[in-house]
Order: structure tokens, then C-alpha cells, then sequence
């Protein structure tokens, strides 16, 4: 640079370069005269990346040639922006190459100083350094799962509004069970290579946990993405190799745009798991976007969702459970009651369940609150077996519960806890559960049974599947849902469907339980067929532990 910079305005960035290595506490620090382009550099970086000098003009340029190739056209653009006065300051997170020619995974902050004229005249800034290991995986050499939320954090303090996309393969198990474990490793690692050839300069990848990878977009469409991904599955679905062998992969992928900064990283995450889970579950691979018209109320019940699960990790605050009664069919006396979770704060009111256990359940903390329900309701239920011996709760769990490696000791232990017979719990299990391996399911209720823990298939007949499970599974009840009772009274064909539901209940043994009677009407009809027990309006809605004690003191139902 012909340029030279004078003496004194040397002295001046001197002195404002102390200044920032003051407050560094640490870190690199640089700054550079923006008139000049004339930087200064902490001792330690130089030495660390063996730069040319604490002094250098066009720092940014020698700085540009130690970052990671994948990350350089991101750094190039945010200085450009910097250089040319179109942005104050930056956040930004790249790989920087040391002599020995590994990366360092660094965050580097920065801000401009602008003169009385309102001109840019210096940038300076830090950098820290995060060292290799606790940033790469180290089987793929991507950047891991600490590093891809610590650039979700980036970004939403930032505000940059950015695309993620999960991408992962299905049914991984059978490729490790098939081919062992080893090559599976290999075949991870030759995916991530390829995910990351695949992408280039479009995105970063992160490799999450096991064969989940996620990809940071920040300025291509759904539809291009949509396009990536396509390529990506056929690619995959082809089959990739290692020594003549080969394995066909299936892929299922979830995306999400992030343009809500009022929440963080872990609301996002879950979100993003969501529309992932959506894919796997229900789409067979095909990419789910995460709520694609984010409108008012969507984006509201992200927030809540962020809010409710702040509330899991603050001792469950603003959960409570409502208890529906039900009754005997012929006495209509109370039998049991059915626990139902509910959510409430001050800013959202009460929040019922189906808002919000749908996005939830594949949420890490979701065992937590399962946990939480299942000891609420066995601690409630003690006090109405005073009243009602052959008082029966039920409790619902979710698909994701069940898959937990920890489950049964989860409840023999919550029952112990609550000293809590277990004769007198029942587990709702829904349609949902078909997801899940029917011999791990099977083998979850027929253990949970020899200890006296009765089963129920909720919702029957809302799925497919229910028949399926029916035939495999030793349920004690099956709960006809309530759209099956809706027309009843008018409709032949619904009452016959009624018969049909019972009768299968009846070749398997099962009792059945109807819910949603509304009317005396309904009810009647019912009578007439092989049913055990009603739920519904007409007896109760859910009620709060205490209102449940009058309701059954009331009827004089002891
Ligand atoms: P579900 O287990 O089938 O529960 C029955 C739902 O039907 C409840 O809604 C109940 O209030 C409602 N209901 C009962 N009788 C009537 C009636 O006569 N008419 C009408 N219109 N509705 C009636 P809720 O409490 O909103 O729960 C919705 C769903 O949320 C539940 O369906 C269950 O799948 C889920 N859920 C609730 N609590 C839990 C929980 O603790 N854990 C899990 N995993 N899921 C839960
Ligand atoms: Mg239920
Ligand atoms: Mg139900």
C-alpha cells in the first residue's frame, strides 16, 4: 500500500488497541486504522497462525488466506460490507489454519469506529479462539453439534434471518445390524463428506447426533433448498460405497426458516425436530417445513412453545392436571378418571395439551414432564382410592415416552415413590404408537403387566392402525374415540360401527370404554351395546383434584 500511515495516527491506534486489550480478557484482539488499512495484532495471534507481523497493512486480505476455504466467502462478504460502510460491525464464526495445518474454530467480533464526520475510521474487534476439539465431530470432521448451536446463537442475536435444514438417515440400526458397526462409521463419514461436497459455498453443515446432520442456509429459497435435497436423496438412494459394498440410503429431512428472534436456540431446535419427526413419521422422508405460512398464530405457538418449555426447566411452573371422571356404563357410579395436562401463564391463559404436546413430545425434556404427570396424577389418585377402592387412573403417554430406554424403571420407580398400587394405574397408549418397533412394545406392556399396570388403546379407530395393535397387544380397554359417538343418534350406519368396534374389542378381551358422551340421548344408545365405561361432558368435564372429591361426594358414589 503506497499509502503509508503517518506517526501519530500510529500512536492513535496504539493507544485504542490497548484500550480493546483491556477488556479482551484473552482474546485476540485487532484493530485496524480503516483510512489506512493498517492493522494491529495481538503477539499471540501472530505466533499462533504465524502471521507476518503485529503490524500489517491489508490485514484482512492475509487473515482471509488462514480461513477454512468453506468458510471464507462468508468472511469475505462480511468485511466488504464492513470495508464499504454498508455494516457496522460483525459476528462471525469461521475455521482458522495454524502452521501444522490444522483449524482452530474461531468467533470473531467486531465493530466500527466511525470519525466526527460520521466516515468509518476503525474496526477492531476479538477473537476467540475455540480450539479443534470441542468444535469438530470427530468421525466426519464436520463442525458438531456445540458448534452448530453456539452459530444458531450467533444468528439470533444477530438477527439473520437463515434456513436450517435437518437432514438424517432412516433406519440406521439395520445398516450397522447388517453390514456391522465399523462400516457404518465409514459410511457416516463418507455421507457427511459428501453432504458438505454436495452443499459447497451454500451452506454450512454440522453433523448433530447420530445420523442427524444439519445445514445453515442464509440466502436460498425453500424451493432451491427443496431442489438440494431432492439431489441429495436420489444421490443417496443409489447407494454409497466402501470396498464393493454398498448401502442404500433413505433420508428424511426437516426445515425451518428462522425468522423469529424472540426465541432461543433450544425452542428453535425443537421445532426443527418436529418437522423432522414429521417427515420420518408420516412423510416417508419427504422434506417438512416447519409451519411454511409462519402466520400470526403460528408464530405465536412457537413463542408459547418457547415460554412452555422455559416452564419444564423451572420446576414445571404453570403445569397442572384436570381430572375427567368415569363411570361405570350400567351404575354410572365413578370408576376411575382420566388425567389431562394442562398449561397456564399469565401472558397465554390456559393452554390445553393439544396445543402443545404434538410439538413437544419429541422434545429431549418431554420424559421430564412425563415423569412430572405420571407422579402428579399417582400422588392425586392416592387420595380419591380413599374415598373410591376400585378407583382406576389413567394417564396418557406419548409415543416418544415409551421408546426411552428408562421407561418401565421410570414408572416402577415413580410408583414406589408414591407408594401407589399398581393394580389401580392405567396407561393410555394412542395409535402413534405403530411408530414405534411392535416387539420392544409388546415387550414394554407384557413387563409392565406382571406388576399389575393395566393398558389402554386410546382414540381407537381415529387411525389405521388401531386394528393392527388391537391384534398384537394384551390391552385391558379400548377407548372408542368420541367422533364415533358424534351422530349416533341419527345414523344407522354409526351405531353399526359402534357393534363392530365393540365386537372386536370382545374377540380380544378388552373392555371398552366410550368418551365423549354428551347427551342422556347418547348414552342410552350405548347401553345397548358390550360397553364397560363412559367418559364425557354429559357426566363431567375435567375437573380440578378438589371439584373431583365434591363431584364423587355429590353423586354419593362412594
Ligand atoms: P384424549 O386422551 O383422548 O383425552 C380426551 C379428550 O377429550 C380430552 O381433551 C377431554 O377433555 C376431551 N373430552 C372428554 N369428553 C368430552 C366430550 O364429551 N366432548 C368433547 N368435545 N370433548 C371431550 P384434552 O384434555 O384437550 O386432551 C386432548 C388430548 O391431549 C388427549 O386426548 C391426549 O391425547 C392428550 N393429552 C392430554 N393430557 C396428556 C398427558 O398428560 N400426556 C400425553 N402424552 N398426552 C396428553
Ligand atoms: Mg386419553
Ligand atoms: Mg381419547
Amino acid at each position: 500500500m503506497e499509502n503509508k500511515i503517518p506517526k501519530e495516527r500510529k500512536k492513535v491506534l496504539d493507544s485504542l488497541f490497548e484500550a480493546f486489550a483491556i477488556v479482551a480478557e484473552g482474546a485476540f484482539v485487532y484493530l485496524c486504522d480503516m483510512k489506512y488499512d493498517y492493522s494491529r495484532w495481538s503477539k499471540t495471534a501472530v505466533e499462533l497462525f504465524d502471521l507476518p507481523a503485529e503490524y500489517m497493512y491489508e490485514a484482512g486480505k492475509i487473515w482471509e488466506e488462514h480461513i477454512h476455504p468453506e468458510d471464507r466467502e462468508n468472511y469475505r462478504r462480511e468485511i466488504e460490507a464492513i470495508f464499504s460502510g454498508l455494516s457496522f460491525g460483525h459476528d462471525l464464526q469461521y475455521r482458522a489454519k495454524k502452521p501444522d495445518g490444522n483449524y482452530d474454530v474461531c468467533t470473531c467480533r467486531g465493530v466500527v469506529i466511525l470519525d466526527q464526520d460520521g466516515v468509518p475510521e476503525y474496526f477492531g474487534g476479538v477473537i476467540r479462539n475455540h480450539g479443534l476439539q470441542s468444535q469438530l465431530d470427530e468421525l466426519t470432521g464436520l463442525r458438531n453439534q456445540y458448534s452448530f448451536f453456539e452459530a444458531l446463537q450467533t444468528n439470533i442475536r444477530l438477527q439473520n434471518r437463515i434456513r436450517i435444514c435437518m437432514i438424517g438417515i432412516r433406519k440406521f440400526t439395520e445398516i450397522n445390524e447388517v453390514y456391522g458397526y465399523h462400516f457404518g462409521n465409514m459410511i457416516l463419514q463418507k455421507f457427511g463428506r459428501y453432504l458438505m461436497d454436495h452443499i459447497g459455498s451454500r451452506g454450512s453443515v454440522y453433523r448433530l447426533d447420530g445420523t442427524k446432520f444439519a445445514v445453515v442456509f442464509k440466502d436460498n429459497s425453500i424451493e432451491e433448498i427443496q431442489k438440494i435435497y431432492k439431489n441429495l436423496r436420489e444421490h443417496s438412494r443409489e447407494g454409497l460405497c466402501i470396498d464393493n459394498q454398498c448401502a442404500i440410503l433413505d433420508l428424511n429431512a426437516g426445515l425451518i426458516t428462522l425468522d423469529n428472534f424472540s426465541i432461543n436456540d433450544q425452542t428453535v431446535y425443537a421445532c426443527l425436530n418436529f418437522a423432522y419427526g414429521e417427515s420420518k413419521d408420516r412423510k416417508q422422508g419427504e422434506m417438512v417445513e416447519f409451519y411454511n405460512n409462519l402466520t400470526e398464530e403460528n408464530r405465536q405457538r412457537i413463542e408459547k412453545l418457547h415460554v412452555i418449555r422455559a416452564s419444564i426447566t423451572q420446576e414445571y411452573r404453570g403445569f397442572y392436571l384436570l381430572y375427567q371422571p368415569v363411570v361405570d356404563a350400567r351404575s354410572e357410579k365413578l370408576i376411575g378418571a382420566e388425567a389431562l395436562l394442562r398449561w397456564r401463564s399469565e401472558e397465554y391463559g390456559m393452554v390445553p395439551p393439544d396445543h402443545f404436546i404434538p410439538l413437544l413430545e419429541r422434545d429431549p425434556l418431554f420424559p421430564d414432564l412425563g415423569r412430572w404427570i405420571l407422579k402428579r396424577a399417582l400422588t392425586d389418585a392416592k387420595e380419591i382410592l380413599m374415598y373410591c377402592p376400585e378407583f382406576m387412573i389413567n394417564v396418557n403417554l406419548s409415543y416418544t415416552q415409551l421408546e426411552k430406554p428408562d421407561f418401565i424403571p421410570m414408572v416402577l420407580e415413580t410408583l414406589k415413590e408414591t407408594e401407589y398400587p399398581p393394580e389401580h394405574l392405567c396407561l393410555e397408549i394412542t395409535e402413534r404408537c405403530r411408530l414405534l418397533d411392535m416387539d420392544l412394545l409388546r415387550n414394554i406392556i407384557v413387563q409392565l403387566k406382571t406388576k399389575g399396570i393395566r393398558f389402554a388403546l386410546d382414540d381407537f379407530g381415529t387411525g389405521f392402525s388401531s386394528m393392527g395393535l388391537v391384534k398384537n397387544l394384551p390391552l385391558d380397554t379400548i377407548k372408542i374415540d368420541r367422533s364415533f359417538v358424534l351422530k349416533i343418534e341419527e345414523d344407522d350406519k354409526e351405531r353399526e360401527m359402534i357393534g363392530h368396534c365393540t365386537g372386536i374389542a370382545s374377540t380380544f378381551g378388552a373392555k371398552v370404554c366410550v368418551e365423549g358422551i354428551e347427551t342422556s340421548g347418547v348414552r342410552d344408545i350405548l347401553q345397548e351395546y358390550q360397553v364397560q365405561s363412559f367418559q364425557g361432558y354429559y357426566y363431567s368435564k375435567p375437573l380440578e383434584i378438589e371439584d373431583l372429591i365434591s363431584w364423587m361426594k355429590e353423586r354419593k358414589i362412594k
